[in-house]
């Protein structure tokens, strides 16, 4: 981790995080921290003191090295990272889990650091002996990311953190999905990198990947283009196409009815009714026993015989253990039954501490691919992976229609651009997730959708063949801000790990 000198009095060190030194006489002050091993090395720079510490964010690769001691150095952050950063508002913002949305930072430091001064504000100065530092607001990798600015000697230098990666990337790029359904994290990073690209910079000093030397402004107006390319692929998966909603009548309250065998109830619910006088239900949470209960009253139905789930998200799964209580019998499939099945130890985005953890286990399993009979029903099953890997989707013909029971992958095009919404922290997956399951539905050709969160709508050859042609478009998008082209590497890999440590984090209880 030898220095490298990039002026003559600026250094580099490759720490866990590009790490930049720069000197005043005996003095000097540091861009972030890594691990703090880089600070052996100063005494052979003529350094005696290290007087401030600035953090371009809050990831715990920028600045571990700096917990659990008191240093004779300022260090310095912009106020709106605090949050990550106090050690006590960390631990609250720890303790409560992330529920449906993404996790409000990926990569917080376990403890957080105390004694940080949270004055670093966006478009303020700092003014250490004859230098004035500018902070330039440049979010994305973290809502309140900062750019440092310095003009040493005649250069002028942009300490970006990861708002660019070296190459003209973005460092694991899942860092810009704050939400998953909507870009405002990707929308934040490209105005970021406008403003960056219209500095006139001669050195651009990311957090990761080389440095810019030579026009770094072309590059970061190519970054800008390719993050305009992934906001569009946030928009609709089928534009122009209308919704084609299925008509639907009130049956009683909190349900639907939209074919005489096959009713909708609460957020995801589905219930199909046999001759036999059986009903089965699909995709039922525990909260809504009450309202299935009076349905199945108003039907003359004693109770539910069997249960089925389209994807082990809680809020398709949860009512699974209520169903067998009153005696129904549970069949998954085997992709969904593998989440379900698991206890504590093994946390999930979207199936975590929303109820105490006991595993849910199948009477029977579905197999991967292939028929299962209930009563008069044959039912196609397939895997059908998309808003998440660990999804299935079923067929049958009910009332002389083939209805495809499809979850939380398509929505009619004006609810959420018309899926279900894609991440890495929900590991979906694009021409091999929606792709893939959107040309089944284009095999199958279903009549109706009945999908999760409240809407059903007719088939349409068009549509589908539009969404197949948005995941690669999608796909591709991601794939140009992945520093080394590969997105299990950049993307999934990191978000994977994210998942380990604040899932994991002894704080969550
Ligand atoms: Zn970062
Ligand atoms: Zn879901």
């Amino acid at each position: 981790m030898k220095p490298q000198r990039l002026l003559p009095d600026l250094f580099l060190f490759k720490d866990l995080c590009n790490v930049f030194v720069i000197r005043d006489g005996s003095e000097a002050i540091a861009i972030d921290f890594g691990s703090g091993r880089w600070r052996k090395y100063l005494p052979q720079l003529g350094i005696k003191n290290l007087r401030h510490v600035f953090l371009t964010h809050h990831h715990a690769d920028q600045l571990i090295g700096l917990s659990g001691r008191r240093w004779p150095f300022a260090i310095h952050a912009s106020a709106g990272e605090r949050t990550f950063l106090d050690p006590a508002m960390l631990r609250t913002i720890l303790s409560k889990p992330s529920g449906a949305v993404c996790p409000p930072s990926y990569a917080p430091p376990a403890k957080g650091i105390p004694r940080i001064l949270f004055d670093m504000a966006p478009f303020g100065d700092f003014f250490w002996n004859r230098h004035r530092f500018r902070f330039v607001s440049t979010p994305g990798h973290s809502r309140s990311a900062l750019t440092i600015l310095a003009n040493l000697g005649d250069q002028q230098v942009a300490f970006c953190g990861d708002a660019v990666f070296g190459n003209g990337k973005i460092w694991e790029p899942h860092h810009l999905e704050w939400h998953h359904l909507y870009p405002d994290g990707v929308e934040a990073a490209r105005n970021g990198i406008l403003r960056l690209a219209d500095l006139g910079n001669d050195l651009l000093c990311p957090s990761h990947g080389p440095i810019l030397r030579t026009r770094p402004e072309k590059i970061l107006r190519r970054l800008a283009k390719n993050l305009a390319a992934l906001i569009r692929a946030r928009g609709s998966v089928c534009p122009g196409e209308p919704d084609r909603l299925v008509p639907e009548t009130a049956a009683g309250e909190g349900a639907r009815q939209l074919l005489p065998h096959l009713y909708r109830f609460g957020v995801n619910g589905y219930l199909l009714l046999s001759k036999s006088g059986e009903a089965l239900a699909v995709d039922t949470q525990e909260k809504e026993m009450p309202v299935l209960r009076s349905l199945l009253a108003r039907l003359h139905i004693p109770k539910v015989s069997c249960a089925v789930s389209t994807h082990h998200h809680l809020d398709h799964a949860d009512g699974l253990p209520a169903l067998r209580k009153q005696g129904a019998r549970i069949v998954l499939h085997p992709w969904v039954a593998q989440w379900l099945r698991q206890t504590g130890t093994s946390r999930h985005p979207w199936f975590e501490v929303l109820i105490p953890r006991r595993p849910i286990l199948a009477d029977q399993l579905w197999p991967t691919q292939g028929t299962w009979r209930w009563n008069e029903y044959q039912f196609q099953i397939a895997p059908f992976p998309g808003q998440t890997w660990w999804h299935c989707a079923f067929q049958t013909v009910v009332d002389g229609r083939k209805v495809l029971f499809s979850g939380d992958n398509f929505q009619p095009p004006s609810r959420w651009s018309g899926q279900g919404g894609f991440c890495a922290w929900n590991s979906s997956r694009l021409v091999t997730g929606y792709g893939r399951s959107a040309a089944l539905v284009l095999r199958w050709r279903p009549e109706i959708l009945a999908c999760g969160h409240g809407t059903s709508f007719y088939f349409s050859n068009r549509h589908f063949r539009k969404v197949v042609a948005w995941a690669k478009k999608a796909e591709r998008a991601l794939l140009n801000l992945s520093p080394h082209g590969n997105l299990e590497q950049d993307y999934f890999l990191p978000a994977k790990r994210a998942w380990k440590s604040i899932l994991h984090s002894p704080h969550l209880k």
